[in-house]
């Protein structure tokens, strides 16, 4: 739909006509705080594109009982309603597309194919949870003995707490919030200090579709906020996407609290291999790792981190995927020619450099391109070869390949040293041969494998997506079981001759 010129005409206007600047703030039953604000600069060139005033610990406490208070009546409404709640969010987003797609390229610096297919993966998260929720929430009588009614039900929670990353600051935050809200609960929601802007309008226009403002209430901060709230007496649920090293404090912080076992929905990083075997076709693979490795900036949790081929072909394959980095443009998002926009903020790009350029003091750079325009930060795609899948032992989160060649007899020593990582996320394989590909598959527990194309892709309902070991607990978001963890089972077992025998 978008592809076509005339609608893509049609959203470049509604871009165009977006507020090019947001006043964003917490919401507390649908009410602004006021306080201090900061500005929310852009990756793009550094300019001012909006103003947050962050939750302090105060504004935490009076958000959690104003949560609180809210989930008994929100709990009590029919699944229909919540699902009918979720289908105009749906609709929405799609009407807003323009005014989203501005966000996501200002605040997020992002390509608008990226744009695109976010705001396609945020209203298809909200009507796929929607269907679920009809299907998974109604009540179900279950086989029994005879004289007696079996019946499970479902309920909320209470106060769900949902942290979400910077990288899709729309798809991932809605995703989360949609599933909780569907299953009764009602939602704190904190995003990545680097999008409060898109927040603030997701969480309006959830408001909107008529989810209740005492339902879903808006925590914008850092790290200290998603500390203060995973440490609140009054959280039932934490569903958390980002980096394994917070899933761990927070796993920590609910472990240390009394009360009741609070469940903890992590989806978390990955050091995310490619194994290419000598009968791969090369063109394939190139464009698969260029895509896997390099758009997005690199900044997928899927992206492709370690290519892993097979040193007959090696040399020919990566001179080509030298050759097909080099064409990519680097440069501004908005503009429809560019491949490779900016990473999310300074802070991120400088320690892409710093890896970058340790590398090179190590004389393991093989390539590095353009560095791209002044101004915004923007870091020059790379290539660097290491010795052992092994020496790669974090997650290099931006537009950095890392290469290591293998022999056939070596095969089995590759595949533990990937396994060794701990990490279970995404995994390609690019072979011929079936056995190969069956025997890879089978030593990695991965938790989703692509298959001679590329790593990107994690369709909603058709590609349920999420991690296994350091990658996260399960189940996969956009799949039939995510929204299980999100509510609680009752079964009601009924003695029908003691009940008036029309139970
Ligand atoms: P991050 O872990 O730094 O931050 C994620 C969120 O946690 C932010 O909202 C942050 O403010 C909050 N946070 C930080 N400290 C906290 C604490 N002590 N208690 C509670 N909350 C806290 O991650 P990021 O840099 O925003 O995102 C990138 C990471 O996310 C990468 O590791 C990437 O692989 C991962 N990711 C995973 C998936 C997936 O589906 N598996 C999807 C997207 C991103």
């Amino acid at each position: 739909e978008f592809g076509h010129a005339d609608s893509l005409a049609a959203l470049r206007a509604e871009i165009a006509a977006a507020p090019a600047f947001i006043d964003a703030a917490p919401l507390i039953d649908g009410l602004a705080v006021k306080g201090r604000s900061r500005d929310v600069l852009s990756p793009i060139d550094g300019r001012k594109v909006g103003s947050i005033v962050e939750c302090d610990e105060a504004n935490v406490t009076a958000m959690m009982a104003a949560a609180s208070a809210g989930f008994a009546s929100w709990n009590a409404t029919s699944v229909d309603v919540r699902a009918a709640a979720l289908e105009r969010a749906a609709d929405l987003i799609e009407d807003n597309r323009g005014r989203l797609t501005a966000l996501l390229q200002s605040e997020g610096g992002k390509t608008i194919d990226d744009c695109m297919s976010e705001v396609r993966e945020a209203a298809d998260f909200c009507r796929y949870y929607a269907a679920r929720a009809l299907n998974d929430f109604a009540p179900k009588t279950l086989p029994g003995p005879t004289g007696e009614s079996n019946q499970l039900r479902h309920c909320g929670r209470g106060v769900f707490v949902c942290i979400s990353p910077w990288n899709f600051p729309l798809a991932i935050f809605i995703g989360q919030i949609a599933a909780a809200l569907v299953a009764g609960n009602s939602v704190v929601a904190k995003p990545a200090e680097q999008t409060p802007l898109i927040a603030f309008e997701t969480v309006k226009l959830l408001h909107g579709a008529g989810v209740p403002a005492t339902a879903l209430h808006l925590a914008p901060g850092d790290g200290k906020v998603g500390a203060w709230l995973t440490g609140h007496a009054a959280v039932a649920g934490v569903a958390f996407t980002g980096s394994t090293e917070v899933a761990r404090l927070i796993n920590r912080a609910l472990a240390a609290k009394d009360g009741p076992i609070v469940p903890l929905i992590a989806e978390t990083g990955g050091i995310n291999a490619m194994i290419v075997d000598a009968t791969a076709l090369p063109e394939q693979v190139t464009d698969d790792v260029v895509m896997s490795a390099f758009r997005s900036a690199g900044q997928r949790c899927s992206a492709l981190r370690l290519l892993c081929v097979q040193d007959d072909v090696a040399d020919k394959i990566l001179t080509m995927i030298e050759g097909a980095v080099r064409e990519l443009r680097i440069g501004d998002p908005r503009d429809l020619a560019t491949h490779v926009g900016p990473v999310i903020d300074k802070e991120a790009k400088d320690k892409l450099d710093r890896w970058i350029d340790t590398m090179a003091s190590h004389d393991a750079l093989r390539f590095r391109g353009d560095a791209g325009p002044a101004g915004g930060t923007f870091v020059a795609p790379a290539m660097i070869e290491l010795e052992r899948a092994s020496d790669l032992k974090e997650e290099v989160f931006g537009p950095v390949l890392h290469v290591v060649r293998w022999r056939a007899n070596e095969l089995d020593t590759l595949l533990s040293d990937i396994a060794g990582n701990g990490y279970g996320l995404t995994l390609g394989i690019h072979s011929r041969i079936d056995a190969m590909i069956d025997r890879i598959a089978a030593r990695l527990a991965n938790g989703n494998v692509y298959v001679n194309r590329n790593m990107i892709g994690a369709v909603v309902g058709s590609q349920p997506f999420g991690g296994n070991g350091l990658s996260g607990t399960g189940p996969k978001a956009g799949g039939p079981n995510y929204l299980s963890r999100f509510a609680l089972e009752q079964v009601l077992t009924v003695n029908i001759a003691a009940s008036g025998g029309n139970a």
